[in-house]
């Protein structure tokens, strides 16, 4: 098992419009509206927390802010940081998905594709 622990933080100032226990596929879930980005409002769900989100429904998080630490709850086989992004809060369409990459700061584009191209093997075209 791997042992790391890696806590997971809010990509953007929001509001946690949802906060699930471990009870079904998804595991701990926070969903956060981020608000209107590029013209649509995003909801970012965030899944498989290893224990109950750090975030109570209807608190306000700031960008960065610690909400859980990453984990595999749910139907998840190993430990990762899942987002999804929608335009719609609920029931969360598959077809109003939205592309996580525009919300995410070059930093943290840097960090993602830097672990991948260490962990996978696998060349990012920057
Ligand atoms: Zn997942």
């Amino acid at each position: 098992m791997q042992s790391w622990n890696y806590e997971i933080q809010a990509i953007k100032t929001g509001d946690v419009v949802d906060r699930a226990d471990n009870t079904d596929s998804r595991g701990y879930t926070v969903t956060i509206d981020h608000g209107y980005q590029n013209g649509k409002r995003v909801f970012a769900r965030y899944l498989h927390f290893d224990s109950a989100p750090l975030v109570a429904k209807f608190s306000t998080v700031s960008q960065y802010q610690r909400i859980g630490w990453m984990g595999s709850t749910g139907d998840s086989t190993g430990k990762h940081l899942h987002i999804d992004f929608n335009t719609y809060s609920s029931p969360y369409p598959n077809d109003n998905r939205y592309d996580p990459m525009t919300l995410l700061t070059q930093p943290h584009v840097n960090e993602i594709t830097d672990y991948w191209e260490k962990n996978s093997g696998y060349k990012y075209s920057k």
